[in-house]
């Protein structure tokens, strides 16, 4: 598939480094710690193309992974601890916000939760941003593994319930591969040339 082929392009510090914006790009945002990393690699069918251990300074950047010649997968920094509002304001300022606003080939934006924790103030504001600007948008509840059925269906209502209709919303485990074909076929649809 498209994505198991994916590698390495650049990370991207400031606006002259960003590739040319043609042909279409996923975006995957998340919390720190929320998974994004695991589900990146386990997507690609990669053990470690999405490093999954932070150091400082990579928290504004932008990682671009090529997928063929004009799609990519843009891994964007974790918000951490602080709202993604003040991040917009704050750490998201400038070459992330600037990304998101203007970036003609993001298809869609990812946002990956812990299905523990779904929904944080950070990925509510970025998921109503998001929808402001009218980008397709797909939540993606991982780590689901940690949970039994039950409680997995119950986290997954209670999202499906918080969001408009418009917006996706699956589990996930990078663990066990739990809806990666579900991921992989809305991700072939935004990606589609
Ligand atoms: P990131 O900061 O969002 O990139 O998160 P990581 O991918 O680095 O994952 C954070 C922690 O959660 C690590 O210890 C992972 O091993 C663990 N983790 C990530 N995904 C899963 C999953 O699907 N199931 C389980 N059980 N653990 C996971």
């Amino acid at each position: 598939s498209l994505l198991r082929r994916a590698e390495y392009l650049i990370s991207v510090h400031n606006r002259p480094q960003l590739p040319p914006d043609i042909g279409a790009e996923v975006a995957i945002a998340g919390r720190s710690n929320a998974g994004k990393s695991s589900l990146i690699n386990r997507l690609c069918g990669q053990k470690s193309l999405a490093r999954t251990s932070r150091t400082p300074g990579r928290t504004r950047q932008l990682v671009f992974f090529r997928l063929d010649e004009t799609r990519h997968l843009v891994d964007l920094p974790g918000y951490g601890f602080a709202r993604v509002g003040g991040d917009l304001k704050k750490h998201w300022k400038g070459l992330i916000q600037g990304y998101l606003e203007k970036r003609e080939a993001l298809a869609g934006l990812l946002i990956v939760m812990d299905v523990r924790h779904p929904l944080k103030p950070g990925d509510v504001d970025l998921a109503n941003w998001a929808a402001d600007r009218g980008l397709p948008l797909h939540l993606v509840l991982t780590k689901a593994d940690k949970l039994g059925r039950g409680k997995q269906k119950e986290a997954l209502m209670k999202v499906r319930r918080m969001v408009d209709e418009s917006v996706g919303v699956q589990l996930f485990s990078a663990v066990t591969g739990q809806g990666v074909e579900e991921l992989e076929a809305v991700m072939a649809g935004w990606l589609l040339p």
